[in-house]
């Protein structure tokens, strides 16, 4: 599922390409992706790509906007109006000189959503969303993390807490910050959240300047894959060594997602107790994160 990185990444392929020109027409193509009216977009010009979390919005001059969610396996790429369509496109935004913004979902769980203006969309969707991941301060991420008797990897992983991180990233920042994902949120202490904010900001950043990651759909808006799974520390490396101790990462299943983390350096605490399976590739993975 995109995370953060790979939504930044395609808004800045969206804005490099498609800001400053005009819409011509918005053709919705599957009706039940599409929630709100996003045919008010029609003849007037993109001035903006505006990300929040994992979700972005395409703006206007006039005011009406799309919120576009990825979900899964949703892209949203540049196109030539000539170029044939390819299944799944279930919006198409037409662009004057030729060119179209194409949201493509094959299996449906992202959408598009039509506002009338910002105002409307950060009063309804962008309200249950936390901080943005690149922007959330120390004393708030603790203050957040401290009011929740969650482990750590559920609680980073909930939208309304902290926007942006999903799995992947999660699990990295985890590592990086040296916290065991089972350790209870509110257990954290000032300089355990400074530590994750200090590692959150290069990591995010570090996987924007690789493109983001591309594990299975996701592509940037050129339609190119991302280059930051090679670099991943944690994720997808189960039963495989750590690359800073060395020792076998473990591997267990964690707010219901597979969860991979280094017992050495990312210690836990008494209270935590969840059984690793060690098992690399696919059989430790659970369904929906293969
Ligand atoms: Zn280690």
């Amino acid at each position: 599922m995109p995370e953060l990185p790979e939504v930044e990444t395609v808004r800045r392929g969206v804005e490099a390409f498609a800001i400053g020109k005009r819409v011509t027409s918005v053709c919705v193509r599957r009706s039940g992706v599409v929630r709100g009216d996003v045919s008010a977009m029609a003849r007037t010009t993109l001035t903006g790509a505006r990300r929040h979390g994992k979700q972005l919005a395409l703006l206007t001059r006039r005011g009406p906007l799309a919120c576009v969610h990825l979900g899964m396996s949703g892209s949203l790429c540049v196109h030539h109006a000539g170029e044939p369509l390819a299944a799944h496109v279930h919006v198409v935004w037409k662009l004057a000189g030729g060119g179209e913004l194409r949201f493509r979902d094959p299996r449906r769980f992202g959408g598009v959503f039509g506002f009338a203006d910002p105002d409307a969309l950060h009063a309804a969707r962008w309200s249950r969303l936390g901080p943005d991941a690149t922007a959330i301060g120390v004393a708030d991420l603790h203050r957040r993390l401290r009011a929740t008797a969650r482990a750590l990897k559920p609680a980073l992983l909930d939208q309304a807490l902290v926007a942006g991180l999903g799995n992947i990233y999660v699990d990295e920042l985890l590592h990086a910050a040296r916290l065991h994902p089972l350790t209870p949120a509110c257990a954290l202490d000032r300089n355990d959240a400074r530590r994750l904010v200090a590692r959150m900001r290069p990591l995010l950043q570090d996987a924007i300047d690789a493109g983001g990651s591309s594990l299975r759909d996701y592509v940037d808006a050129g339609g190119d894959a991302g280059g930051f799974q090679a670099r991943h520390r944690v994720y997808g490396r189960g039963g495989q060594a750590c690359r800073r101790c060395r020792a076998t990462l473990s591997v267990a299943p964690v707010a219901q997602r597979t969860t991979v983390w280094c017992d050495r350096c990312q210690p836990a605490d008494e209270c935590v107790g969840v059984k690793p399976t060690h098992r690399p590739g696919r059989r430790g993975l659970l369904k929906k994160d293969r």
